[in-house]
């Protein structure tokens, strides 16, 4: 068994498309990002890659590559979990907070889980989504950008 942390950050502009935890959810506000900008799964990709020390998405998926550009993050989070099994591991569960002033993401939370748990393969009772606001503090506090923090157990197949 092996523990990875991962922790991610979009800016916010107007007019984006926002998506988190491969869910697109209705906001003026979006990220700014070579990618579809999912902050979570992005997070979510550093822990995995993290717990077999296997770089990060940065070094996997360059973000100057065009082949990225605009790309799904599910396609991400799919070819991480495969690079897992190519390197002898499974995912166990996950854990992902989320830290939004708004909206409120409550009413998204249980989607996220099943579609994050479809794309890795892996029962929705092993992934936990949980979302925060930061209390108007900060950048995340001011809707300047959203942060994500992932933890992940993956376990030896
Ligand atoms: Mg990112």
């Amino acid at each position: 068994m092996r523990i990875g942390f991962g922790y991610d950050v979009h800016a916010f502009a107007e007019g984006l498309p926002l998506v988190i935890g491969g869910v697109r959810i209705d906001s003026p506000l979006g990220c700014v990002a070579h990618s579809d900008g999912d902050v979570a799964i992005h997070a979510l990709c550093d822990a995995l890659l993290g717990a077999i020390a296997s770089g990060d998405i940065g070094s996997h998926f360059p973000d100057n590559d065009p082949a990225y550009k605009g790309i799904d993050s599910k396609i991400l989070l799919a070819r991480t979990v495969a690079h897992l099994r190519e390197r002898g591991y499974k995912v166990g569960n996950v854990d992902i907070t989320i830290a939004l002033q708004a909206p409120k993401l409550r009413p998204h939370i249980d989607t996220m889980r099943a579609r994050l748990a479809e794309v890795m393969g892996c029962s929705v009772e092993d992934v936990s989504v949980k979302a925060t606001t930061t209390e108007k503090l900060g950048f995340t506090g001011r809707s300047e950008g959203v942060a994500a923090y992932a933890v992940a157990l993956v376990e030896r197949i």
